[in-house]
């Protein structure tokens, strides 16, 4: 399961697990590694135990026998991602901008729209995806906190993707062209395999915590990892943002499970928000067209590429097409989510503390700055 190449041979991905090392056995380098909400309910599987086992700590707790300096949470990045979305998407409802609002964290559904609907270039959110908010952070706001010089930091984004070793190469997704945001990217196949390299007994670790701050995150973040879970992340925080009132049940349960395309009206202060939620390539075209044609009209849409979401993602222990795994992966995510003192991605203290400290106002000029960015036409293909 651990074996990094596609199943028919055809490919193999961009194996990235010795510039990792290199990177671990140099000290001069300063290691952070931040992992993606769908590593932790699928690296079990690499090690003989069950899909959907949740291995948050163990997976932690290897990291940490690796050799990383700071183990950092993407979801950290995701709560981010829901203060920068969420106000964009209340900015363009009250100043007219244009809807749908696109999510934008998966890049290839970016590449998708980049060359398949140059016409709606301008809706997606111009957010970054949540491991590149946690990269820019780390090597601005950890770095300025505690004096350490940026240009000796190398992020390491533990990803359930293949897509994001491009993203993460993407000239504009860094501070100037020799300052990517992230400066490596693994699969969850990868980590496992380095594990094993390292002779680690992975079912024998005891649980351990990420560190602080990066690592602090809300169960908003954790349903990320699945079909639906971005845009259900989003209302929890736009709900209360618009009503001023708390939301009391958080479960959108309308947004989930693994239909293709998924929709619902979800009223908040009497208006109807039309909500679209499609994973699969060949679904999103299928709402985009209608969205051309004037056939279907809604406020927001979360796209993936991938078959449930990251849960499914190309760099996962291999489902081979089996929709249990996919679905034991995400009952594990609700049940992460579940466990979570806190479930709203306003409500993250850490998350509070940097934009009093660091960012200022979400959307704002620092936020402008750190965390966005803009899409490029690409020819059709
Ligand atoms: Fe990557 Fe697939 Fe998740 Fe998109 S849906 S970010 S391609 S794992």
């Amino acid at each position: 399961q651990c074996i990094a190449v596609c199943p028919t041979g055809a490919l193999m991905e961009l194996d990235q697990v010795d510039k990792v090392w290199k990177a671990l056995n140099d000290p001069s380098r300063y290691v952070i590694v931040e992992t993606a909400p769908a590593v932790r309910v699928a690296l079990g599987e690499g090690f003989g135990l069950e899909p959907g086992t949740i291995v948050t700590g163990k997976m932690v707790a290897a990291l940490r026998r690796l050799g990383f300096d700071r183990v950092f949470d993407t979801e950290f990045g995701a709560d981010v991602t829901i203060m920068e979305e969420a106000t964009e998407f209340i900015h363009r409802l009250k100043h007219g901008g244009r809807l749908p609002i696109l999510t934008s964290c998966c890049p290839a559904w970016v590449k998708f729209f980049e060359h398949q609907f140059p016409d709606l270039l301008d809706i997606p959110s111009t957010c970054k995806s949540p491991h590149e908010m946690l990269g820019v952070l780390a090597k601005s706001y950890y770095a300025d906190t505690y004096g350490i010089d940026p240009q000796k930091i190398t992020v390491v984004s533990v990803m359930p993707c293949v897509a994001k070793k491009y993203e993460a190469a993407r000239p504009e997704l860094g501070q100037d062209p020799v300052t990517p945001d992230v400066d490596i990217v693994i699969t969850t196949r990868e980590l496992c395999r380095m594990i094993r390299e390292a002779g680690i007994h992975f079912e024998r670790l005891n649980d351990e915590e990420f560190d602080h701050p990066l690592g602090e995150s809300t169960g908003a973040a954790v349903v990320f990892g699945t079909t639906g879970g971005v845009i259900e992340a989003a209302l929890r925080t736009a709900y209360e943002w618009l009503t001023g009132k708390p939301l009391e049940h958080v479960e959108f349960e309308s947004l989930r499970g693994m239909d293709g395309i998924k929709e619902a009206v979800i009223p908040i202060e009497g208006r109807e928000f039309k909500i679209a939620v499609t994973h699969g390539l060949g679904n999103a075209r299928t709402i985009l067209e209608k969205i051309q044609t004037g056939e279907a009209e809604y406020d927001a849409i979360e796209i993936m590429a991938c078959p449930g979401g990251c849960i499914g993602g190309g760099g996962q222990p291999y489902h081979h097409g089996n929709v249990e795994i996919l679905k034991a992966r995400a009952a594990a995510i609700y049940e992460e989510d579940r466990s979570k003192p806190r479930r709203k991605s306003h409500e993250n203290p850490a998350v509070i503390e940097l934009y009093k400290k660091y960012i200022g106002e979400p959307y704002g000029e620092r936020a402008h700055e750190l965390l966005h960015t803009s899409f490029t036409q690409r020819p059709k293909i």
